[in-house]
């Protein structure tokens, strides 16, 4: 099957890349940047326990049709292909990954999967919400790493942000997470201007308290709502400016490809990060790829282009599975082709995706 991108909504100026040929297979999944692609994040729902403002709306939310949502099959299928061309970790996210009801086998499966330099790595972002009950199965299932989202510690914001009533549940999670052996364990805040841009070293240190390491996120335009204002997003320089007012921060040097910059905190061993993908974006070292749960390929959180992949896992029922891991193959290809130097969230230009943050899979 031809690897066509599938283009959801237009952005001019700004169309994907679609001169030369894409890269050949030897050379793994390098774009016509020169970034080697190591990383795929899957979205296994878009369905969720929590109704965060940023994410998604109350009610309304059109969900993406069940008989749409890849398999474990599929999904195994298609990161068998891409672990051959050099993804070493796959991130499970969503929408809530642990509200799917073969989580653990999804990662069991995954995580036998053989790369280029030895077994794969299975990292899981999640909101905490029953993982105190799932996560001995999940270790025995071969998941490596864990970061767990929290924007406040406080009750009833908790309650008013997520729209659910919920916080023990999260303090739950994130106390199992630390009693485990999952290390480095990371806790994702959004920050956010008058909501909880007042706790942000509270944040921190509990973080520190129980042995994790915080890294706030700027606001993104993801929210399926389309409700998101440049005007109330906590910028990184604001976030810094507010810690440093508890604490001395260093620079930690060797980010690499990670989307989080790093500070020491005090001298250490403690760290801090802040993922600035609006004020300060990190594309030139991006070495991610996402799967929607539907089985879209996409090249970029803010992009508007999708490539078929469901189309070719379904496409023709008689074809062999030889066959069919060659089309995955060229739809990697493609997709990391079509790839571009950067995001356009700062341009007047900038057109949302359609879909938000949580059918996209953060
Ligand atoms: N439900 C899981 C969770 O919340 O961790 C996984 C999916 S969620 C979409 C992944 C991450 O995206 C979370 O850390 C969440 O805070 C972040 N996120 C969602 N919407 C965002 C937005 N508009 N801007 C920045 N981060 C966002
Ligand atoms: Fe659910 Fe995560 Fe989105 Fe919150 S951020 S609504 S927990 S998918």
């Amino acid at each position: 099957m031809t690897a066509v991108p599938v283009v959801i909504g237009i952005r001019a100026p700004h169309a994907d890349a679609a001169t030369a040929a894409p890269t050949p297979a030897s050379q793994g999944l390098v774009d016509t940047h020169g970034r080697v692609h190591r990383d795929l994040r899957i979205s296994l729902t878009d369905r969720c326990s929590l109704r965060c403002t940023y994410c998604m709306p109350e009610q309304g939310n059109e969900w993406l049709a069940r008989s749409s949502i890849l398999s474990t099959d599929e999904i195994v299928e298609v990161a068998e292909v891409a672990a051959s061309l050099g993804i070493r970790t796959f991130r499970l996210t969503g929408g809530e990954p642990l509200l799917r009801a073969d989580i653990v086998d999804v990662v069991r499966r995954i995580s036998r999967i053989q790369g280029e330099d030895g077994p794969v790595e299975v990292a899981m972002t999640t909101n905490g919400i029953s993982l105190a009950k799932k996560l001995p199965d999940l270790i025995d299932a071969g998941l490596t790493r864990l970061n767990i989202s929290i924007d406040t510690v406080d009750r009833q914001r908790f309650a008013d942000l997520t729209r659910r009533d919920r916080i023990d549940d999260v303090f739950e999670g994130i106390a199992a997470a630390a009693a485990s052996e999952l290390r480095p364990l990371k806790l994702n805040t959004v920050a956010m201007r008058g909501v909880n841009d007042d706790e942000l070293p509270d944040l921190v240190a509990f973080a520190m308290e129980v042995g994790a390491q915080l890294r706030f996120i700027e606001q993104m335009p993801l929210d399926a709502g389309h409700t998101w204002d440049r005007a109330s997003m906590v910028t990184r320089e604001e976030i810094l400016e507010k810690l440093a007012a508890r604490w001395t921060l260093e620079p930690v040097p060797g980010r690499g490809g990670a989307p989080a910059e790093k500070w020491r905190i005090d001298g250490g061993p403690h760290e801090v990060g802040v993922i600035a993908s609006v004020t300060a974006p990190f594309c030139g070292a991006c070495d991610r790829l996402r799967l929607t749960a539907d089985g879209q390929l996409r090249n970029c959180l803010f992009s508007n282009s999708e490539y078929d992949l469901i189309g070719v896992l379904r496409g023709d029922p008689a074809s062999a599975p030889g066959h069919r891991a060659e089309g995955i193959a060229a739809m990697l290809r493609s997709c990391v082709h079509g790839k571009l130097p950067g995001h356009a969230i700062n341009d007047p230009s900038f057109l949302q995706p359609a879909r938000g943050m949580n059918a996209i899979g953060g």
